[in-house]
């Protein structure tokens, strides 16, 4: 029996690593979900073969309830809040390692040093998960100020626990008493969030996926303190992975992992960049549809505003059109566009945009001079020229997509609100940009509606 169930665990981890492996493609993602959710399926039901661990009746209820919880949940967030919702389930699975942890403190038998440490990791790093997701949470779902919360003797509080926690580990692993852990657990709680109140709302994806890396290591120590080999190695997968996600998110950003964490970037009193002058321009749907009927190569570029307004499926609608009418159509996407981390390239899959027409920053702005016009669809940050070249702004050396080199530009937005970061953007006010206001699904809409008329 045993053999089968690590038979069964080397084929999940397998399916695991063949499922992450294609979910770096946006043609081969859905099955590559499948083919990890496949894995888990056999992983949990191996497990629960596995010396029978608990009466089976626990597992069945726990099973059911999160299954409610989990579905209905899933079912009713719009496409906005995902990120908050995967910054909870990031702190669900730290409370899981530290629930994991305890449980085998006070009912386990085994006490040698290396259950010990795992117990130790399982909870240090599951609770700094479990409360710093908790205030991630809280900060992108607007229940508590974006801004980075700081006071003085921060990061020398922050520095204290964190040495306090690294004492009383070592003391633990020597002397495994109650009130160690317990302190233990109360510390890491507190740590969490006091790690993630100086960070600011604009870094959160970084620091999302940093959290959800945590959440895989702390699953992996919970993996060693009940020595469970499939648990050690998904838990590693996504340690490994998140990380990865988190160095490609902080290169996106042009941000160094420690200025994420410790430079609170965009705090009240902060760096605000050039004042930008001039004035907005505007045009008129029709007059926008002269202008695109006659372009050779059109780019679109789509930002949290298209997945507020869920044009998603009015873009590719206005994609075909503008290809039927001889353009070449690209869809340029940054890897910050939106809310988390491949935000856009999920709503274009959704609406059936061709993959081969997906285009990455880096790959779109050497080509965007000979753009005759992108379409900035409720996309602020990710366009933001000072980020080129104003080295007072707060954003300065992010990468962007460069549209303002574009031949025209046309950005739809509902009025003139600021992007994530709450700075103005001086690419609405440059010559070659005009302004469509109204909401994106509207607009695009009013749009392909003029194509077909044939106006
Ligand atoms: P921004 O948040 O910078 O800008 C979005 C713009 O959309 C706003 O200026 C808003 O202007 C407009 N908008 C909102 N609703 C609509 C609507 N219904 N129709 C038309 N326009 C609308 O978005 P970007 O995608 O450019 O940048 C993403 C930002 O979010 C970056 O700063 C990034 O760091 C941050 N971030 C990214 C995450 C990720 O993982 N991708 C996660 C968390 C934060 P108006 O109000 O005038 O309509």
């Amino acid at each position: 029996m045993e053999k089968l169930i690590d038979l069964a665990y080397i084929v999940a981890s397998i399916l695991f690593i063949f499922g992450i492996k294609m979910l770096g493609r946006a043609d081969t993602a859905r099955r590559g979900n499948l083919l990890s959710a496949v894995g888990m399926l056999i992983a949990v039901v191996a497990t629960l073969f596995y010396k029978e661990i608990i009466d089976f009746k626990w597992i069945a209820a726990g099973l059911a309830i999160g299954a409610v919880i989990g579905g209905v949940w899933a079912q009713r967030v719009q496409m906005t809040g995902m990120p908050e919702l995967v910054a909870l389930f990031n702190g669900f699975g730290g409370l899981a390692s530290v629930l994991v942890g305890w449980a085998e403190h006070e009912f386990g038998h085994r006490t040698d040093v290396v259950t010990l440490i795992s117990i130790y990791a399982a909870i240090l790093i599951g609770g700094v998960t479990f409360t710093g997701s908790f205030i991630a949470y809280l900060k992108l779902a607007g229940k508590m100020s974006g801004r980075p919360t700081l006071f003085a003797g921060q990061k020398a509080i922050n520095g204290l626990i964190f040495a306090a926690l690294l004492i009383l580990g070592v003391y633990y692993c020597i002397q495994p008493v109650a009130w160690v852990l317990y302190a233990i657990i109360v510390l890491s709680l507190l740590l969490g969030v006091l790690g993630v109140l100086p960070i600011g709302g604009g870094d959160m994806p970084v620091v999302i996926a940093f959290l959800n890396s945590f959440s895989g290591l702390a699953g992996a120590a919970a993996g060693f303190v009940i020595l469970n080999k499939v648990l050690i190695v998904a838990g590693c997968l996504v340690g490994t992975s998140g990380i990865i996600l988190t160095i490609i998110m902080c290169k996106a950003m042009n941000r160094t992992f420690g200025n994420v964490l410790f430079g609170g970037f965009g705090a009240a009193g902060g760096a605000a960049g050039k004042a930008v002058e001039g004035e907005m321009k505007g045009i008129s749907v029709e007059d926008a549809y002269y202008v695109l009927e006659a372009a050779q190569n059109v780019i679109f570029v789509p930002g949290y505003g298209m997945a507020v307004a869920q044009a998603q499926h009015a873009v590719k609608e206005l994609g075909s059109l503008l290809e039927k009418n001889g353009a070449e159509v690209r869809y340029a996407i940054h890897p910050v566009a939106g809310r988390m981390p491949g935000h856009m390239n999920v709503l274009l899959a959704e609406a059936d945009v061709p993959y081969e027409q997906l285009c990455e920053m880096d790959a779109v702005n050497p080509t965007i001079s000979q753009v005759d016009v992108a379409i900035v669809i409720g996309a602020n940050d990710v366009v933001n020229p000072a980020a080129a070249d104003d080295p007072s702004s707060p954003i300065y050396g992010m990468p962007i997509i460069n549209v303002h080199e574009a031949r025209t530009v046309f950005a739809l937005k509902r009025g003139k609100g600021a992007g994530f970061s709450g700075l103005e953007n001086a690419l609405f006010f440059r010559e070659n940009c005009r302004m469509i206001y109204g909401d994106a699904k509207d607009t695009i809409t009013q749009l392909a509606a003029q194509f077909k008329s044939g106006h």
